[in-house]
């Protein structure tokens, strides 16, 4: 899979990316990661791409011809062109999966006040947002939607029953994890993992699952991959 990020700071990302498992998927060629400055996109001598709102108002708006330029600079007949912002649909794990059968994705990352909203109307395919909370530039949303979706791309992670039985994608919770030793500072590890029953471990699991996700995330056990609750 193929991704390209558009930014004004290409410098943000060395790191996450050259780490764990994002570099094994890259160095075994199961992710193409590139980076486009939208300055370089500029048509003027500061490379200046951002001006005053029209209409008044603080900060500065990224101006549309730079990133519609840099957009068109990478755009193919496959691509998908997502913007980052916090007015976007919310990912989730369902939607880092549908990403993952991507085979183009082109990731814009804004700053200052946002991006003109024509060239979004213009050249955007979807809005994404990670969440209700406003970032001062879409970086860091783009590295968290690139390592969401990573997971789900066959070969990154080792075990893909890891994946199946991780959060979100029964409609719940994981369960909890324990390893050694047995006992730490006078917990103990629930007795029913140390059975060797399968049968009950598993049962186990589920109502653990169950049981926090009611606590703490209810809403999710209102969702389409999950009965209602049952477990007391
Ligand atoms: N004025 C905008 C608003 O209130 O909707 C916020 C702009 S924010 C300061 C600058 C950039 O950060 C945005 O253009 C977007 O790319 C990114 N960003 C901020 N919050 C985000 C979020 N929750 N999810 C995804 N991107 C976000």
């Amino acid at each position: 899979m193929e991704i390209e990020i558009l930014s004004l700071f290409p410098e943000y990302f060395q790191g996450p990316f050259d780490v764990s498992m994002i570099k094994r998927a890259r160095d075994a060629g199961h992710l193409d990661i590139r980076h486009t400055d939208i300055r370089d996109f500029a048509e003027n001598k500061h490379a200046r791409v951002d001006d005053r709102p029209f209409g008044g108002g603080p900060g500065m708006v990224l101006c549309p011809g730079p990133v519609a330029r840099a957009i068109r600079s990478v755009r193919k007949p496959n691509s998908r062109v997502v913007y980052l912002s916090p007015q976007g649909t919310p990912l989730t794990a369902a939607k880092a999966q549908g990403f993952a059968k991507l085979e183009h994705l082109v990731l814009l990352c804004g700053h200052y006040e946002g991006v003109d909203e024509r060239v979004l109307e213009k050249e955007i395919d979807e809005e994404i947002s990670i969440g209700d909370y406003v970032l001062t530039n879409g970086c860091a949303a783009a590295i968290v939607l690139i390592d969401s979706m990573a997971r789900f791309i066959p070969g990154v992670i080792g075990h893909p029953d890891a994946v199946q039985e991780d959060s979100f994608q029964e409609g719940v919770f994981d369960s909890p994890h324990y390893t050694r030793p047995e006992s730490f500072e006078g917990m103990d590890v629930p007795a029913v993992l140390l059975g060797g029953n399968h049968a009950e471990i598993r049962k186990w699991r589920k109502a653990e699952a169950l049981k926090k996700t009611r606590r703490v995330r209810p809403d999710l056990l209102l969702g389409e991959h999950c009965e209602p609750l049952t477990i007391h």
